[in-house]
């Protein structure tokens, strides 16, 4: 470790006052773009010093494993100047400790030491950009997930750990000073969700942070000082963060959150929770991270966190060059005009890209040699449950601004046309999938017309033609339950509508996507905390909505779920619901039916944990001609941890005749 940093700070010194002779020249564009095909609706009251930044931490490890990367003339050139040619303001790179083993093989994700940092921070200076440093007081990763400590500090005490948090941070932005590099922002930790550098306690993490903070106004006095959290869609959890750091004097400047719209909730959220924060504690408040899929395919043979497949995320925008242009200058728009003493918003890893086109075997070699993919199988000498197990490359190539070849995507242009508006006329970006539940004894109704996304991000029917024959359709009616796929064509694009051969389902509401709980009743026996129907897409079984349920207090989870149907046709039915959950302690859960009031059925249920849903039926409920069914689910929780919680969906009351 102590050679390479030796290397770098030589290299400094040989340039002859290092980086401070260096002609720092901005080449961030004063003027619009023109030319761009890239629809972006202007952002209104946009401050000249707003930060759009690319977390570009992976661009050395990509360089040194032969990515190549180029400017929209399809020429080659530094890829930082590309970005500063697109508007990119500012360039963050996450720090590691000490990213490699006892050997020297780094552990992956860029190898992302002190001495990538003082690299990527010269040349983002070069071309007049600043850098963001991101320390994760770590050896790797970071996040709401593990917080490891570095190795070197393993048994330290908590005032060893403060001083030499100190101690590296200054001697980090030291050597970053000496290189000449502009730091516009420093982060004490990233993504620490009530734990950094191994703990997890505020009253020690304040330290830390202080002592990072302190070491950050010292060397550079005019950078902002920032703290970095996840889950903006978590209620309160923000407003609770800021509270302990004020409550302990943590002097900072700016309090960021990563947005990931899969999974952070909606950007109305984003700007109601930042803002609270900004109203109460005085504080900017930013968006550190944030990225969208401009495809759903994978480019490197390693598969990525987000493909078509994905299920239970929110999908806002077509995964499209230009739905991710109109997922970032939505979040662009949000932060500026949404938020309070919002002051910008950063793009992570825009220029991860794949390391080759050929095969998995030649991109391995390269991964473990450079380190270019999120983590080599070195990786797991320290991080041996995560790294260890999964190491590989990019998750995220297909979140990129640049394509598999190097080349700047059009959407890269979004942080320049954002300022300015470039309104071209819209047209089709892509197809919304028609869905199509038919019952076994109706008739199969295709739709006309198909919702086209346009490049605008509006939404609008058009006309669309189906490839299918009556044969195919008489086929469908004959096939039972079955799911089926029909693919046509709208303006030139291919379309799909996904069929769904279904029993009738005699329940009203039976996913809860009216948003509201009739025609089904509760009766709360133990007067639950909370017992409502919830709007939450990653909860739902399917839809937007399903039944919500939680209790802090012991046996206060009591209630039962359920729905009367009256005037059925005679004869045998069965009901079908699912449940999850957790928390629940000793339990006692079912679904069941009545007829006419008497007990005509029951299955137990088994609350286990979060996204395992239990899916249980109640067979052979024989109902005569003027009989009421109410079929329902009763669950009884004594709870556990924070109280048990769950969500109910998707109840199905069919005909077995
Ligand atoms: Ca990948």
């Amino acid at each position: 470790m102590k050679k390479r940093v030796w290397i770098v700070l030589a290299a400094a010194l040989l340039l002859g006052c290092g980086g401070n002779a260096m002609k720092i020249e901005s080449r961030i564009p004063t003027e619009k773009i023109e030319g761009s095909s890239l629809y972006v609706r202007k952002v209104e009251n946009l401050p000249e010093d707003f930060i759009l930044g690319m977390d570009a931490s992976s661009v050395i490890a990509e360089e040194q494993s032969g990515v190549k990367y180029y400017n929209f003339a399809g020429e080659e050139q530094d890829v930082f100047l590309t970005l500063a040619e697109s508007g990119v303001t500012h360039i963050r790179v996450r720090v590691w400790n000490d990213p490699y083993d006892a050997d020297g093989h780094g552990y992956g994700g860029g190898n992302n030491d002190v001495s990538k940092a003082v690299e990527i921070g010269k040349r983002a200076t070069n071309v007049g950009m600043k850098l963001i440093v991101d320390f994760h007081y770590s050896d790797f990763w970071a996040d709401p997930g593990k917080q490891m400590v570095p190795l070197a500090w393993k048994d330290m005490a908590i005032d060893q750990k403060t001083e030499a948090t100190y101690a590296f941070t200054r001697d980090a932005l030291n050597e970053l000073k000496q290189a000449g590099v502009a730091v516009g922002m420093v982060q004490l930790g990233n993504e620490t969700n009530g734990a950094m550098c191994g703990e997890k306690t505020w009253f020690n993490i304040q330290y830390l942070m202080q002592a990072g903070s302190k070491a950050v106004r010292e060397v550079y006095p005019d950078a902002l000082v920032a703290v970095h959290f996840a889950n903006p869609e978590k209620a309160d959890s923000y407003l609770s963060y800021a509270s302990k750091l004020d409550y302990y004097g943590v002097d900072y400047d700016v309090f960021a959150s990563s947005y990931y719209p899969f999974w952070h909730g909606t950007l109305e959220n984003l700007a109601s929770v930042l803002s609270a924060v900004a109203d109460t504690y005085g504080k900017k408040v930013m968006v550190m991270e944030t990225s969208y899929c401009y495809t759903g395919a994978d480019t490197d043979f390693s598969g990525n966190t987000i493909s078509d497949e994905t299920a239970n995320i929110v999908k806002d925008y077509p995964f499209s060059v230009q739905g991710q242009a109109n997922a970032v200058r939505n979040v662009i728009d949000t932060i500026a005009n949404g938020t309070h003493n919002g002051v910008g918003v950063v793009y992570w890893e825009g220029t991860w890209i794949t390391v080759g086109t050929n095969s998995r075997e030649e991109n391995h070699e390269k991964w473990e040699t450079f380190g270019s993919g999120w983590a080599s199988s070195y990786g797991g000498s320290y991080d041996p449950n995560d790294a260890g197990r999964y190491y590989g490359g990019c998750a995220v190539d297909n979140q990129a601004m640049f394509d598999p070849e190097g080349k700047p995507l059009e959407s890269l242009r979004v942080f320049n046309l954002v300022r300015y508006g470039n309104e071209v006329e819209p047209r089709t970006d892509a197809l919304k999938d028609a869905m199509l539940t038919v019952d076994l004894k109706g008739t199969i109704e295709l739709p006309e017309t198909v919702d086209a996304i346009l490049t605008s991000d509006e939404r609008v029917p058009i006309p669309v033609e189906w490839d299918v024959t009556d044969a195919d359709l008489q086929k469908m009616y004959e096939g039972g339950e079955k799911t089926y796929e029909i693919t046509g064509t709208a303006d030139g694009l291919p379309a799909r509508c996904v069929v769904s051969m279904v029993k009738f389902n005699f329940l009203q509401n039976f996913g809860f996507e009216d948003g509201v709980l009739e025609p089904w009743q509760t009766e709360d026996r133990g007067g639950a905390d909370q017992l409502y129907v919830e709007e939450k897409l990653t909860d739902s079984k399917n839809g937007a909505f399903h039944m919500h349920f939680w209790s802090e207090k012991n046996n206060t989870v009591d209630f039962s779920l359920f729905q009367e149907v009256r005037d059925l046709p005679a004869g045998t039915y069965r009901f079908t619901i699912s449940i999850m959950g957790g928390d629940a302690g000793e339990q006692e859960v079912f679904c069941y039916a009545l007829v006419d009031g008497e007990p005509a059925g029951r299955t137990p249920m088994e609350i286990t944990s979060y996204g395992n849903w239990d899916t249980k039926t109640v067979e052979g409920i024989t109902i005569g001609a003027g009989q009421t069914v109410t079929v329902g689910v009763s669950v009884k929780c004594s709870g556990e941890g924070n109280g048990a919680w769950g969500k109910i969906d998707d109840a199905l009351l069919n005909s077995m005749d």
